[in-house]
């Protein structure tokens, strides 16, 4: 079985493969590249595992006039820039102890034994150079099936690196069969593990969470993160109930893992999932406005078409109504509408907080008219 792409083609990444095995040292890609060649889809970045110590990939590399970043030295990774592309060079590695956060490794000169401490079987597939597939646990037929299964024993695995609960479930919702169901066996050591997800940082949590919602279809996953006792303690106070009729919803809109989150609610997902002030904001004003009874319309001139329409799915959602009808076209209208009077058109007879009360009175007015209100109907 070989994997192809323009990825594995470049002359960079050839070179970099060429230097290291002419030092005498194994050098495959790993992970997600090669899992999503297998599957087709987009290769995002490229990971490759090697026999050699990170101080020797440096130096191999640099002799060979690549650029090398230090990226995670202690863990064994280096980074190496070579014309133009990046590619994270990992040694191979073996667990030996953990506490539960980040698994300690020792570098390893097997491949085999860098397989095993690999989270899933799907992730545990390595390619040469030359794109030919090398397979040391059997994930191959897991991955065709796309099934998301632990490599070795589930309990034992998580106990390592609860990490590992969230990403089960991100990439059963990212690659799995949606038909196939989620492996039982999985499931049920992430539920009796679930009090482990305490000792995690709220950042790994967070860019796990995104990657699920972002998802053509996070609801199974989430679904199952709530029924296995998960999800409440990742987002308390959170509902997924709404999470499948919104997926639904959105037909082929691209998705979004903010419109996701918005609807899941949660009593303060900005600290859950440490998001930026941004993100936090966005949040805060489309969940606001859910319960408000602004139109279309007046949410598209107001917050602009990402957040409107988020705004009108959730709520169609979580009230399980269907959205306005020509709901894009009104925002749309919204978006491309400017109130008919400004601060100049009261001015001077009204200043300071009087005017400012008075705009703002005339504004909830032409909100509230859909947009429809004139100049003369507001200033009447
Ligand atoms: P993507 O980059 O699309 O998120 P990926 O599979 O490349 O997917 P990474 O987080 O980049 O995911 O990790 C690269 C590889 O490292 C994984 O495929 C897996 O083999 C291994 N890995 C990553 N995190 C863990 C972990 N917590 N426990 C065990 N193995 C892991
Ligand atoms: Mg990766």
């Amino acid at each position: 079985m070989k994997i192809s792409g323009d990825w594995i083609n470049h002359s960079g990444t050839q070179a970099l493969f060429a230097v290291l095995v002419k030092a005498g040292y194994q050098a495959l890609f790993v992970g997600g590249c090669v899992r999503n060649a297998l599957l087709e889809v987009a290769v995002a970045d490229i990971d490759i595992a090697t026999a050699a110590r990170p101080e020797i990939v440096s130096n191999i590399a640099e002799a060979a006039g690549f650029r090398v970043i230090p990226t995670g030295i202690e863990h064994g990774t280096v980074t190496v820039i070579a014309r133009g592309v990046a590619h994270e060079v990992t040694t191979f590695r073996r667990d030996v102890e953990t506490d539960g956060r980040r698994a300690v490794v020792a570098f390893s000169t097997d491949v085999a034994e860098d397989a095993a401490r690999r989270d899933f079987t799907m992730n545990a597939l390595y390619a040469g150079a030359d794109g030919s597939v090398l397979d040391p646990l059997g994930g191959l037929p897991d991955l065709t099936a796309r099934r998301v299964r632990f490599v070795g024993e589930p309990q034992a695995r998580i106990r390592e690196d609860y990490l590992r609960i969230l990403r089960f479930f991100r990439f059963y919702a990212v690659y799995a069969d949606p038909n196939g169901g989620i492996d039982a066996e999985g499931l049920a050591a992430c539920a009796a593990n679930a009090e482990g997800i305490e000792g995690l940082s709220r950042e790994r949590i967070g860019a796990e969470m995104r990657k699920m919602l972002g998802a053509r279809d996070p609801a199974p996953a989430v679904t199952a993160m709530a029924q296995s006792g998960i999800l409440m303690r990742i987002l308390p106070g959170s509902d997924a109930k709404a999470l499948g009729i919104l997926v639904h919803l959105e037909g082929d809109l691209p998705p979004r893992w903010q419109r996701r989150l918005a609807v899941l609610g949660g009593a303060d997902p900005g600290e859950a999932l440490r998001l930026s002030r941004t993100e936090i904001g966005s949040n805060t004003i489309v969940r606001d406005e859910i319960g408000s009874a602004l139109t279309s319309a007046a949410l598209g001139w107001k917050l602009g078409t990402e957040a409107a329409s988020d705004v009108v799915l959730c709520r169609a959602a979580l009230f399980e109504t269907a959205p306005p009808e020509n709901w894009q076209a009104e925002i749309a209208r919204g978006v491309a509408s400017s109130i008919p009077v400004t601060a100049a058109d009261l001015m001077p007879t009204l200043q300071g907080t009087a005017l400012g009360k008075k705009l703002h009175e005339i504004q909830a007015r032409w909100l509230a008219s859909d947009l429809y209100l004139r100049k003369s109907d507001l200033l009447a």
